[in-house]
This record gives structure tokens, sequence and C-alpha cells, in this order.
């Protein structure tokens, strides 16, 4: 703890993988970095889970495969020393169930669910598929030098006129820093920035910003279902919201036979989800459309997890200098996937890799050197340690 009294070069508020990237570019410029984050354990939304099966991840874990991505994947690379894991490009146009047969999804016509745009992002035709982003987790945290703080909440931002000195953590310990960069849900801004350096314009309509919550299934088959590697967009013919999305992941050998999961996820709006009868409601309809298209899916389940999360998907506008900086306060930097337009993991290598390159083009003194990045080549194919 005596570490606190220091002052530290930069403070990154929350410990997913968005702050784990921010916190390491930092550190292997050689900044002295504090990262502090709420809960347990570092990893946020990428956190993984140990069962009996193998490591179990949140979610599909797909980003569509652009250029910009792969760009992107190539500053994590070279932070993690070419070990970001991922098994290369899958091409595989959506499809969908009508009429009792699966046909290339091409749009949703007068059907369209209110979580269109977060839906969308998994309708790709080109993604990268991750097996363990938890095992970037893990790598991230070997290689951090900084000083890690979990189980502490940043609750206000102390402030010198225009500048941060730093922040204040759980309202008693302060904190000092010449850059503070928040790297948490986009929303919670409204209660940390105070008022004079929050325009009320801005502030009404990130109040109103609509985020949405993911209610995600994960099956463990005992035996495959299906051989197809396509996203898949299960929906009703006469209710809008009724609509999932998910795959297959390749089956891997268990006892005697193959083991396969599958994952699937929908959305309900943050309101919604105060009342525990509309997530069941969601959740029974998922279930329903998966029947519909697999009637044997559910015969043979060695496992399955619902996950709930709140703010787990959405764009917040925040009116951010260059899509980073605070525009009211100097040395304050959002490094929160939400703020950024290629949203989710994509979002998050994206904006991870915009506040690393402002903050050192503002602050050339920095003695080390910034990862490299070269645009041409290709990211590494090779496994992180476990
Ligand atoms: C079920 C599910 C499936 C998904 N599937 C995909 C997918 O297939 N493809 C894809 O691209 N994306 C997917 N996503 C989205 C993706 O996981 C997230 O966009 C990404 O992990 C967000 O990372 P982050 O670091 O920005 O935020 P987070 O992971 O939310 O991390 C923020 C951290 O900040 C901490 N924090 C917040 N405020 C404070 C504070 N004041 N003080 C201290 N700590 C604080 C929080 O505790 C948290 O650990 C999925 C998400 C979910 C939930």
């Amino acid at each position: 703890m005596s570490a606190l009294r220091e002052n530290f070069d930069a403070v990154v508020v929350g410990g997913g993988l968005g702050g784990l990237l921010v916190a390491n570019s930092l550190d292997q410029r050689g900044w002295r970095v504090l990262l502090v984050e709420e809960r347990e354990e570092l990893g946020g939304k990428c956190r993984g889970q140990a069962l009996e099966w193998g490591q179990a991840e949140f979610g599909l874990k797909v980003i569509p495969d652009t250029e910009e991505v792969r760009g992107n994947l190539l500053f994590f690379d070279s932070l993690l020393g070419g070990r970001a894991d991922h098994c290369g490009g899958i091409e595989a146009s959506p499809v969908t169930y009508e009429n009792g047969n699966f046909t290339p999804f091409v749009g949703f016509g007068s059907l369209s669910p209110p979580f269109v745009e977060e839906i969308s992002y998994y309708l790709m035709e080109r993604r990268l598929e991750f097996a363990e982003p938890s095992a970037w987790i893990s790598a991230l945290k070997q290689i951090f030098t900084g000083v890690v703080l979990p189980k502490h909440r940043v609750t206000n931002l102390l402030m010198d006129e225009n500048r941060l000195k730093g922040v204040l953590i759980n309202g008693v310990k302060r904190v000092f820093a010449k850059e503070v960069i928040y790297c948490g849900s986009a929303k919670n801004l409204l209660s940390l920035v105070p008022d004079e350096f929050f325009a009320a314009k801005n502030r009404q309509k990130v109040a109103r910003n609509r985020l949405w919550a993911s209610l995600s299934l994960d099956l463990w088959h005992a035996r495959p279902i299906s051989t197809s590697r396509s996203i898949h967009l299960l929906r009703s013919t006469k209710e809008a919201g009724e609509v999932a999305v998910g795959l297959f992941k390749a089956p891997t050998p268990y006892d005697k036979g193959d083991l396969q999961t599958s994952h699937w996820i929908t959305w309900i709006d943050e309101e919604s989800l105060l009342d525990d009868e509309n997530s069941g409601a969601s959740l029974r309809a998922v279930r329903r459309q998966l029947k519909r298209a697999f009637p044997e899916i559910f015969d043979k389940i060695l496992f399955e997890r619902i996950l709930v999360t709140k703010e787990s998907h959405g764009l917040v506008d925040l009116k951010l200098e260059e899509g980073v900086r605070w525009p009211e306060i100097e040395n304050f930097w959002v490094g929160s996937s939400q703020v950024n337009s290629q949203r989710n993991l994509a979002g998050v290598l994206d904006q991870a890799r915009k506040v690393f390159t402002s903050l050192v083009g503002r602050t050339k003194e920095s003695p080390c050197v910034a990862p490299e990045i070269h645009a041409n080549s290709s990211p590494s194919m090779t496994h992180p340690p476990t």
C-alpha cells in the first residue's frame, strides 16, 4: 500500500481488457502506472471461468475481420511479444432459420429488433474467432510491472482548476497522478465527472443514451450438434424482439466422444432488466427458437450457463477530443470500448491504441521505446502462456 504515496505518471481506472491494454502500453514506455479495479479479479467482461470441461469464456468471442481490427491486433500483439492468440479468419455468411431450412441472412425487413445495432456487429461475413480471451488477461497481468489495486473503486476525480491532480479511491484514499485514464462503463462518468466539467447538453444526452444488457446462454453438448461455422440468427416471425445470435464451436474430444459448445446471446434494455420476469421471458424465447431450429439441441446437455451482463453493449457519444480526451479536463482520457464506434472487442483494441498514441504523442519525453506496429504484417497465431 505504501506505493500509493508515490505520484504516478498515470492512474488507469478499470481492469478490463481495455484498462489492461492501456496500462501495459504505458508501463512498457517506462511510465509508473497504477491500475485500479473494483472487482477482486481483473478482466471485466473477458474474465473466464474454469469448468470441468475446460476454460469457459463470456459469449461468442468473435470480432469482425477488418483491416482496422488486424492493425489493432498488431498493437496488442506487440504488447504481448507476439503471443495474442486467435484462430485466423473465418469466412462464412450468417444464416437464419426460415421455413424449416437455414438460408443466408439478408436483413430484418419490417421485424427489426430494438437492439439491431448490437446484433448487427455479430452478423459478419468474415470474422476472427478467439479461443480464450481470458488467456489474454492472464498474459497482460503477468507482464504488467506497475501497481495493481483490486477491490478498490475510484469514487471521485480530484480537480485542480481544469486539470486532474489524481483520484479518490473508496471515498477516502487520495492518489496523485499526471494523467488519468478511465476504462469503465461510460455511463458511470455521469457520477464521476463534476457538473462544471460536463457540458449540460452532453450530460443530458449521455443520461438518455440507451445501453443494453446481454443475456447469454452457453451450452456444453455431450455430442456434436452442428458442423456449421456460420453465425446463426434465430428469430420469431411475429415478435421483433424475439431474436438471438450464436454459433457452434468446433467439437473437441471428451471421454469417448466429442464435446461441442454453443453460445447464444440476446439483449434486453436496462430498465426491463429490473424485472426478473422480463429476462426470464427473453431466455425462454431464445430456448424456443433454438429448439425450433435444432430439435435435439437440449437432449444431451452436460452443462449450461446463463449470464446476465449489465451495460454490456451500446455506444455512448461523449464528444471527446480526438475520440479520447475529455474536452473540459486537460489530462483526463477515456479508454472505454463503449465510446468507440467499432464497438465491443474491436472497440476495446481501437480505443486502447488511440489513447496510447494520443498520450505518448503529447508527452514525447518518455524514456522508453513504444511498441512497434507494422501495418502490413499479420498478427501472430501462437498461443499465450497458460
Ligand atoms: C456475454 C457477452 C458476450 C460478448 N461477446 C462478444 C463477442 O463475441 N465479440 C466482441 O467483440 N465483444 C463481445 N462482448 C463485448 C466485450 O466482451 C466487451 O466489449 C469488452 O470485454 C469490454 O472491455 P472493457 O475493458 O472496455 O470493459 P469491461 O470489461 O467492462 O471492464 C471495465 C472494468 O472497469 C471496472 N470499473 C468500472 N468502474 C470502475 C471504478 N470506478 N473503479 C474501479 N474499477 C472500475 C469494472 O469492474 C470492469 O472490470 C461480449 C460481452 C458479453 C457480456
